[in-house]
């Protein structure tokens, strides 16, 4: 039909994007059509997944690390490993967690069950803890992406399309854009109203070329820049990052 026309014209253009862009006019079943004509992994490309679980997530205030309560009847950490299990081209799964955690039932399984799970140790912070997990990274791969956690409800089709614009551009990150209004202040007023059309709430997974990381670590330790995410590290590098169209409802745990 002419609008399945029109969409796969504009998918050979711009795959994911304009994708997105066309779905208001598409009908349900059309939708999910074009739903499974996702970005994919480039073939060729090695991929490794460094999966975060190394916080103690104590703004919860929960009994335990956010990452082990129930989320429908599964640990929210068990649906992130079970998701990035199956990403294309995955050649290895690094999962930070604390040793004392590795024997839990469902993460002791995966990791029998599946020889590309491995673990590796937190750091004292969240970019120690990246760090300790690129170092697991395999020489040969690729591509790395970062994820935590603690977003449980993110979709194998953004992952891939975080990982497809990471291929192209080097470095990718998932993003949103801004529902909230922003203001600066200082001594509780107001100092300044951010332009929210060029805002974008950043979540993960963020994707960077191993190699591009592991610098931007090295230039982290030598100049002792503070950063507070994967790809800030990039940004400072002076590279480009590219930000990929996410879905609201990758969601953050973070407080009750
Ligand atoms: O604390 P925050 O919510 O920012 O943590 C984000 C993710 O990073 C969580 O999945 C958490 O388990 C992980 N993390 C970590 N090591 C740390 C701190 C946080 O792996 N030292």
């Amino acid at each position: 039909s002419r609008p399945q026309i029109a969409c796969l014209s504009l998918l050979l253009l711009s795959p994911a994007h304009a994708l997105r862009a066309t779905h208001a006019g598409l009908g349900a079943r059309q939708q999910r059509a074009a739903l499974r004509m996702q970005a994919s992994v480039p073939e060729g490309e090695r991929v490794a997944v460094v999966l975060l679980a190394g916080g103690s997530g104590s703004r919860m205030k929960a009994d335990r690390p956010k990452q082990f309560l129930e989320l429908r009847g599964k640990p929210v950490l068990e649906w992130s490993i079970e998701l990035l299990l199956g990403v294309q081209q995955l050649t290895t799964l690094v999962l930070v967690i604390a040793e004392e955690f590795r024997a839990m039932d469902f993460v002791a399984a995966a990791s029998e069950r599946d020889s590309r799970l491995v673990f590796a140790d937190p750091g004292k912070e969240r970019q120690d803890s990246v760090s300790n997990g690129l170092n697991a990274v395999p020489a040969e791969c690729t591509l790395v992406a970062v994820h935590d956690a603690a977003r449980p409800l993110v979709s194998l089709d953004a992952v891939h399309t975080c990982l497809a614009d990471g291929a192209t551009h080097g470095a990718a990150v998932l993003a949103v854009p801004m529902k909230a209004t922003v203001k600066e202040g200082a001594d509780g007023f107001v100092t300044q109203t951010l332009d929210r059309s060029k805002l974008w709430e950043i979540q993960t997974p963020q994707v960077v070329r191993p190699q591009l990381l592991r610098d931007g670590f090295a230039k982290v330790r030598e100049e002792g820049w503070v950063v507070t995410d994967d790809v800030s590290i990039v940004e400072q590098m002076g590279a480009p990052v590219k930000l990929t169209l996410g879905e609201y409802t990758n969601l953050k745990l973070t407080t009750p």
